[in-house]
């Protein structure tokens, strides 16, 4: 690694960043209230994420057709990008925690009642909730360097495998089709991100930093690195095999998720077509959720295997991500009902006699 691939890959990194936060900025969107804060109050969130993916491919493709940049150059320069990624994270962090610490309201929150926190634990966490910059709520714009550069880096693979060899193989195909179909889809609902834990109660520190900026990018396109030099044909069972564990994935975790956000905005709302049945009206028993408590996380795993299975048996890091998933989501989903044991209390006790398993039929 040379000064010169660390100085072009800062230009790189930062100035896509940059151009994003910019479109963020500037370029139309709907205008999205969050949900609602300790004190009533609800954020406004400008949605233009889609926009933002589509101009970015928009982008890409013209500057490969007229041979203007190639793609290649994230693979190129792969651990340059990696370490100013790692600094980026870092010194925004830093900025955010200080930032943060000096703001009167945040600074009584986190002395009322108990004693200061520690300062890592405050740089680890985060300290400002939904910190903005420029108007721009950064945490949620975190999302968007963070699946387009996914995308961008799976695709590299792809375009680092046609110079060599001229051509894309079948595995190679299917690998960029389920995460084209997984971020697109992320994109076009891009407004049910504004309900999730992470939005609504996490805190915007090094964690989540550091994940969106270095572990989806870098670590979730792992499986592309055991892709490239896999050129031989893939027996058509296999792929279609393959193709139908991503369809069940997809189904459950965007029906799933689909149906609750549907009830949440309108629990008058139809699910598989009749009015949505609830229990005490609050818990959704109808569609998937009343199979299962948590196959939206299930669904996600397949979504995730499938794609570790491009890959097929060459090594085991490229199942290190669906694994590490599946120990993430397994907890989380625990850690989940323990907190809705607690809200709806006898009632979450006769949703699970209802719904019997949480995301594993007989198992779990
Ligand atoms: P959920 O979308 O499952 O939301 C859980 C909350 O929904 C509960 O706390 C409860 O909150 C409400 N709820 C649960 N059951 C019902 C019901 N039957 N009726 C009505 N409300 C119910 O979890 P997350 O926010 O954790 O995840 C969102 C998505 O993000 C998932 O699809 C998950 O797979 C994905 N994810 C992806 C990760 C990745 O790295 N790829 C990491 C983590 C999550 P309340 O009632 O208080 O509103």
């Amino acid at each position: 690694m040379t000064h010169t691939s660390l100085l072009f890959a800062s230009v790189l990194f930062l100035g896509f960043v940059a151009a994003l936060f910019l479109g963020s900025k500037v370029l139309p969107g709907r205008v999205r209230l969050g949900a609602a804060l300790a004190d009533g109050n609800r954020l406004p969130y400008k949605l233009n994420g889609l926009m933002l993916f589509v101009l970015t491919w928009l982008v890409v493709a013209l500057g490969e057709r007229f041979q203007l940049f190639s793609l290649s150059v994230i693979y190129t320069h792969f651990w340059s990008l990696l370490i100013v990624a790692n600094v980026f994270s870092l010194a925004v962090s830093l900025l955010l925690w200080r930032a943060g610490r000096r703001q009167p309201d945040v600074e009584a929150a986190t002395t009322s009642g108990r004693r200061r926190p520690a300062r890592l634990r405050d740089f680890w966490y985060g300290v400002e909730l939904n910190p903005r910059w420029f108007g721009v709520d950064l945490k949620m714009f975190s999302y968007r360097p963070s699946l387009i550069g996914l995308g961008l880096m799976v695709a590299a693979f792809a375009a680092v495998q046609y110079q060599r060899y001229g051509f894309i193989s079948g595995r190679m195909w299917l690998f960029q089709a389920f995460w084209f179909l997984y971020l697109a889809n992320y994109f076009q609902f891009e407004h049910g991100m504004l309900y999730t834990w992470d939005i609504i109660a996490e805190r915007f520190g090094f964690m989540l930093i550091w994940g969106d900026y270095v572990v989806v990018p870098f670590f979730y396109s792992v499986a592309g690195w055991y892709l490239v030099d896999q050129v031989e044909p893939l027996p058509v069972a296999v792929g279609v095999g393959l193709v139908l564990l991503f369809l069940i994935g997809f189904i459950l975790f965007r029906g799933a998720n689909g149906q609750k956000h549907r009830y949440k905005m309108n629990p008058q709302a139809h699910i598989w077509g009749k009015p949505a049945e609830t229990l005490g009206g609050r818990l959704l028993v109808s569609g998937f959720w009343g199979i299962g408590r948590k196959l939206n996380y299930t669904g996600e795993l397949c979504l995730y295997f499938a794609i570790a299975l491009t890959t097929g048996w060459v090594s085991i890091v490229p199942y290190l991500l669906p694994l590490w998933l599946t120990g993430l989501l397994v907890h989380r989903a625990g850690r989940d009902e323990q907190r809705c044991r607690e809200k709806y209390g006898s009632l979450w006790n006769e949703y699970c006699q209802r719904a019997r398993f949480r995301m594993f039929p007989y198992i779990y």
